[in-house]
């Protein structure tokens, strides 16, 4: 089969297929573009499992594009507190308020307009585009990719925007009238639940017979990437400041990594116990003394943080910090997964 053949034939394989084969997922309940928007951008980089309690809380928080607007934006930022990458909560208060202020909270119904509001790209602009209003416009994303490259034995290496841009644009040509919508939802599906990247379960494919890859056995061969670059290392001291039975958090500033969020206080370098005491000295928190040392990892896209945290216990509540319990800490603050790590141990001593 030509290239041209190959993507002609997808709507009419993979829309019986999604018909039978399709998950029930709480987004696919709705065509409302305020609830597919926001399972969309939650499906970024976040596996579908992970995602439906924190869609269903969210979304019963905010029921609408209005509610979100008006939130309280630490409320947003704790609701997605361990989703990650959380710029994507800020992004979507943002538009929701543009939306909201502009729009009277209506949703632009083309793929190009949608793309030009905050935290949407292409790909979040074609799955709206198309699920919520039946325009021919096309959603690649990893998945989309993976599954093209296979079927078309394409060995450039995927990362390449012109490779992108030129599987969109030749989807955008195929998508069924009328089935566009279902045609997006059946090409997610096919990479999440057939064409997966380690194991793709081609035997109950439904475009095996046509898969150059799978003619040729050599799957696996696909999608070529180019080499990552290695992830910078950095070390950092985390100071669990306690003073009957409240730690120290404070805020992070408003930009950079986790901007906004809380955090315990930290400091760049690994400290040797005593520096670290002395430290929290330096913040006028009074320490008697070194209760226990614990290390920590977190990988975040392109740094790795190793982390030593120091509990210290102290005698005075700094006015540099907010003091708050564990259980306070876990309920309101909206601290992510690097410092959680440390709240979460602190539990169980
Ligand atoms: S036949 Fe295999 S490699 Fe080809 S699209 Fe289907 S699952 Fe992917």
């Amino acid at each position: 089969m030509e290239q041209n053949e190959i993507y002609a034939a997808l709507p009419g394989v993979l829309l019986p297929w999604y018909e039978k084969n399709a998950r029930d997922l709480p987004w696919r309940h709705t065509k409302e573009p305020y609830r597919v928007w926001v399972s969309e951008i939650m499906l970024q980089q976040t596996r579908v499992e992970a995602v439906i309690g924190y869609y269903e809380r969210f979304m019963e928080a905010f029921p609408t594009v209005q509610a979100l607007a008006e939130a309280d934006e630490a409320r947003v930022l704790k609701l997605w507190e361990g989703l990650g990458y959380y710029s994507r909560a800020r992004n979507l208060q943002k538009t929701a308020k543009l939306l909201t202020e502009t729009q009277n909270g209506a949703f632009p119904d083309t793929a190009e307009a949608l793309e030009k509001l905050p935290g949407i790209g292409a790909y979040t602009a074609g799955a709206v585009a198309s699920i919520c209003f039946e325009q021919p416009a096309a959603a690649v994303d990893g998945n989309v990719l993976r599954i093209i490259m296979r079927m078309t034995a394409d060995g450039r290496p995927i990362d390449l925007p012109q490779v992108k841009k030129e599987i969109g644009e030749a989807l955008c040509k195929v998508y069924p009238k009328g089935h566009c919508g279902a045609f997006t939802q059946a090409l997610m599906e096919l990479g999440a639940c057939v064409c997966t990247p380690k194991s793709p379960k081609c035997e109950v494919c439904p475009t095996q017979s046509f898969c150059r890859a799978y003619t040729a056995g050599n799957v696996t061969k696909y999608p070529v990437k180019r080499p990552k670059a290695a992830k910078k290392t950095e070390e950092r001291t985390v100071l669990l400041l306690e003073c009957n039975g409240r730690f120290a958090v404070e805020k992070r500033s408003k930009t950079g990594l986790l901007a906004g969020l809380w955090q315990f206080p930290n400091v760049p370098q690994k400290l040797d116990a005593q520096i670290a005491v002395q430290t929290a000295q330096s913040f006028h928190t009074d320490p008697k003394e070194l209760m226990l040392e614990t290390h920590k990892t977190h990988i975040f896209t392109h740094i790795r943080w190793e982390m030593t945290g120091y509990v210290i216990r102290c005698n005075a509540m700094s006015e540099a910090f907010t003091w708050a319990s564990l259980a306070e800490i876990e309920h309101d603050f909206a601290l992510p997964t690097a410092f959680r790590q440390f709240s979460d141990e602190l539990k169980t001593l």
